[in-house]
């Protein structure tokens, strides 16, 4: 029997009888990117794309792009780990923990959306002052959507003594809203959408900011068998139709 099946496709089992059809109008595929960037489990493989090494290719990438010297590497946990682990071993800067998660705050999972998960990550962020103190840090998060978090984890850090602190954001400046079950629904929200690199650098009070290029995303995106994604969140166009803007503002203000 074959170990992997097809989008779209069902497979009966009937006494010794095996038979699979598939319900599949075309052959394009839509799969969301941030599953990839954020949602999914490192140890997740997505058609044939495993998620850390994806994100480990998303630091790589980073480093290429913008290199800068600094004393160590460190993610914020957990997505931007894999990253920063990427960036590290490209650059041959030494990786650290900048950080250990409280435990003992609530479960982040139980909170009701994205937005205030991240918000309590960032509450759960305990800094490790002998790490961090008088060290340019090279700080890797997987994205910046309303820049709230990050503000926040720049602040501890900070606080903690670090000299300086470069954020790599291991994917593309957030500027569409989703349409398909995530909450990022106010374009409003979003801050790369009013503000330039520069300004965004200076309201979350980095040293220096990058983000993954479009094109290298889309070089990682390669390597897995999916056959179209949806990267709507960076470039505000989807797989499929969306309401026209009429309905698009009613969706905005309703959600
Ligand atoms: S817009 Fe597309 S890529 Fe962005 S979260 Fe929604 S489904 Fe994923």
């Amino acid at each position: 029997m074959k170990e992997t099946s097809n989008h779209g496709e069902i497979v009966t089992l009937y006494k010794n009888e095996i038979k699979t059809e598939s319900f599949r109008k075309d052959e394009k595929d839509g799969l969301c990117i941030f599953e990839y960037v954020y949602f999914s489990r490192p140890d997740s493989n997505i058609d044939g794309m495993n998620v850390h090494k994806f994100r480990e290719l998303a630091g790589k990438y980073l480093a290429e792009q913008a290199p800068v010297e600094a004393d160590f590497v460190a993610g914020v946990p957990d997505s931007g780990l894999d990253a920063a682990l990427g960036y590290s071993k490209y650059s041959k800067i030494p990786y650290d923990l900048a950080f250990v998660k409280n435990k003992y705050i609530g479960r982040t999972f139980i909170q009701s959306t994205q937005t205030k998960r991240r918000n309590q990550v960032a509450l759960k962020l305990n800094p490790i002052p002998s790490t961090v103190k008088d060290k340019r840090i090279i700080l890797v998060d997987d994205s910046i959507v309303r820049g709230t978090t990050i503000t926040r984890i720049i602040k501890v850090l900070r606080r903690a003594g670090a000299k300086e602190i470069h954020l790599r954001v291991a994917s593309p400046a957030f500027l569409g809203i989703c349409y398909f079950g995530t909450d990022v629904t106010d374009k409003n929200g979003l801050i790369a959408t009013k503000k330039s690199v520069e300004e965004i650098r200076q309201e979350i009070g980095a040293d220096s900011l990058e983000y993954l290029s479009l094109e290298n995303l889309r070089k990682i995106a390669e390597g897995s068998n999916m056959k179209g994604f949806c990267e709507g969140c960076f470039t505000s166009k989807y797989p499929i139709e969306v309401p026209d803007e009429i309905h698009k503002d009613k969706f905005e203000k309703i959600f």
